[in-house]
């Protein structure tokens, strides 16, 4: 099939299937629907995914922590020493960045929002404003506009897209491989049903993380014990040789 140019109808129609074929067999395997990991206030969440750049989970998760609690709320976070909140998130990579734009950030949101400190007035915006009202904020881009909406308390329809999710999209033929992170995110994210819930569109990018972590590795994918080799021409390739 022709994967890489959705330019028609009946193109997108195709990888729309494919895309749902691939949902439903990773699902039998990681057990849908899934959980949601985190039950936090969309401001919180968006702090948690700031930290969490370029950090292993474990890293991101102790620098949120350590923020929470030697700081009273987001607005003592801002107002602090910048050098207080680097000591705070020590354990992330590159926490001479994060912390100035963490209260860049926070500071920004406080001005747009009269003072109020919050982004819990995204519920009352559509999807589609909310993720630019997010994205004009600084370090703020698709995957991190997805996992506010979609990771908080808010559990709005949005698709984010992590380098696993990514490079199994590729391997699948659901996007070329010259698509960067940030682009694949509208164009995966259209071939998901429109009626589909927000669960389901969760389902759908943890289900393609964990097959990433636990399957299709960047290096040496177990492809023989893979439920979907049958519809990926990587894998089939792969093992011929
Ligand atoms: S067959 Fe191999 S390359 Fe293809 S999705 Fe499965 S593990 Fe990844």
């Amino acid at each position: 099939m022709s994967a890489h140019n959705p330019s028609t109808s009946s193109a997108l129609a195709a990888l729309q299937q494919r895309a749902v074929l691939i949902h439903e067999r990773l699902c039998a395997v990681y057990g849908c629907p899934i959980a949601y990991f985190h039950n936090l206030d969309p401001l919180s969440e968006l702090i948690s995914s700031l930290l969490s750049h370029r950090t292993r989970n474990a890293d991101s998760g102790r620098a949120f922590k350590a923020l929470r609690r030697q700081f009273a709320n987001w607005e003592a976070v801002r107002d602090a020493p910048v050098a207080d909140v680097m000591h705070a998130i020590a354990a992330v990579t590159w926490p001479e960045q994060k912390a100035p734009r963490i209260q860049q950030v926070l500071r920004l949101i406080s001005d747009r929002q009269k003072g109020d400190l919050t982004l819990d007035f995204l519920v009352d915006l559509p999807v589609p404003a909310a993720r630019a009202w997010l994205e004009s904020l600084p370090g703020v881009g698709p995957k991190t506009s997805a996992a506010v909406l979609s990771f908080s308390q808010l559990r709005r329809r949005a698709l984010p897209v992590d380098s696993h999710h990514h490079r199994v999209a590729i391997r699948l033929d659901l996007i070329p491989p010259t698509i960067a992170v940030g682009p694949a995110h509208a164009l995966l994210e259209a071939q998901l049903p429109d009626d589909w819930t927000a669960q389901q569109v969760y389902d759908n990018h943890e289900v393609m993380m964990l097959h990433g972590q636990r399957c299709c590795y960047y290096q040496n994918p177990a492809c023989e014990r893979c439920a979907v080799l049958d519809l990926c021409r990587f894998g089939q390739a792969k093992l011929q040789r």
